[in-house]
């Protein structure tokens, strides 16, 4: 029964991350895995065996801007074996008066590696954590990389979850690096939530804290640095990869995306996959329109989203190369988008 369960929360959180795996990727067809809730929460049962060490996590700091340093994750898929569950990127900036770290990894582990990469550019302290979204693999090492004197700003939505989900995410990413992430990862609880675009000075450093509407998950908030031009996404930008659209809301998304390109971004810094500038985002615009405007076709005409597919499939030839391991997630994007589409047309 307790495999049964974390199977289903394995599948579910497959369509979540959206992933590539091959071996996991089958478990993700089950139709559990298009109904569990991410907020099930379910008891820490999983035996940890190898949890992985500090220096299991090759970290490099990769300056974008003046003070923004990007730290990338080589992987493109979600928490596994191979990867030790480091799968998600991290940002921070040097202010004159301290740190702002954007998202904090997938374990206390992973958190303290962050920590020790930012030590190798800068000694003052973290003044400021920004938790993008609700998915575990952004805020689970948190607690390794504040102080007392660390604001922690969220939106409501997400703080929620972070109050709600440490057992679960932590048991999922368990199951999915075997063991690798460790059971020691606490909820950072945040201190500050955002739900409006706010603009605030940190440091010196102009900040705007952008509500994404809900496009990739419920309360995702991206982090603008006007004066730079740089944006932090979190998982409404992507590249390298399929945007991952279990939670999306496609319709929203376009127009968010249409919104950020009118803020001629110079960088942008993804959740997954490697820096990179505005074009990326008109990429992921363009990618979602052709989804939704196929998909709302069919709906009118009273065709399913699997007669859809082979449509959509044509369309996104560019995009096999723009997001290597598309074809293992199209079907899954496409079934989201016709569901919204199906629903908005009632
Ligand atoms: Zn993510």
């Amino acid at each position: 029964m307790k495999r049964m369960v974390l199977t289903a929360l394995v599948a579910a959180t497959l369509v979540a991350c959206d992933s590539a795996d091959n071996q996991l990727e089958k478990q993700s067809e089950s139709t559990v895995a298009d109904t569990a809730t991410p907020g099930e929460q379910v008891p820490a049962t999983k035996v940890v065996s190898a949890p992985a060490k500090l220096a299991d996590y090759t970290m490099a700091a990769e300056k974008v801007a003046d003070g923004v340093y990007a730290i990338i994750t080589p992987a493109r898929d979600f928490p596994n074996p191979q990867n030790k569950g480091w799968n998600s990127n991290s940002t921070f900036v040097v202010t004159g008066d301290g740190v702002l770290v954007v998202d904090t990894g997938s374990s206390a582990t992973i958190g303290t590696a962050l920590l020790n990469t930012i030590r190798t550019v800068t000694d003052k302290p973290i003044r400021w954590i920004v938790n993008t979204h609700g998915h575990g693999d952004h805020w689970l090492g948190g607690t390794s990389i504040a102080s007392a004197q660390t604001e922690v700003i969220t939106s409501t939505k997400v703080k929620e979850r972070i109050k709600n989900e440490l057992g679960y995410w932590v048991d999922l990413f368990n199951q999915m690096s075997e063991g690798a992430i460790g059971n020691d990862s606490k909820a950072l609880i945040p201190t500050t939530t955002v739900d409006e675009r706010t603009t605030r000075k940190m440091g010196g450093v102009e900040v705007t804290l952008i509500p994404s509407g809900d496009s990739h998950s419920p309360g995702d908030l991206l982090v603008w640095l006007p004066k730079l031009k740089v944006l932090i996404g979190g998982d409404v930008l992507y590249t390298d990869r399929a945007p991952g659209t279990f939670e999306g809301k496609i319709g929203q998304w376009i127009k968010l995306l249409k919104e950020l390109e009118t803020l001629d971004v110079v960088k942008m810094i993804p959740g997954h996959g490697a820096v990179g500038d505005g074009q990326d985002i008109i990429n992921e615009r363009k990618y979602f329109e052709i989804i939704w405007n196929a998909v709302a076709k069919a709906v009118e005409a009273g065709q399913s989203d699997f007669e859809v597919l082979p449509v959509i499939k044509e369309q996104l030839i560019a995009y096999e190369k723009i997001y290597p391991g598309l074809e293992k997630q199209i079907g899954r994007t496409v079934s989201h988008a016709y569901a919204q589409a199906e629903a908005a047309a009632f």
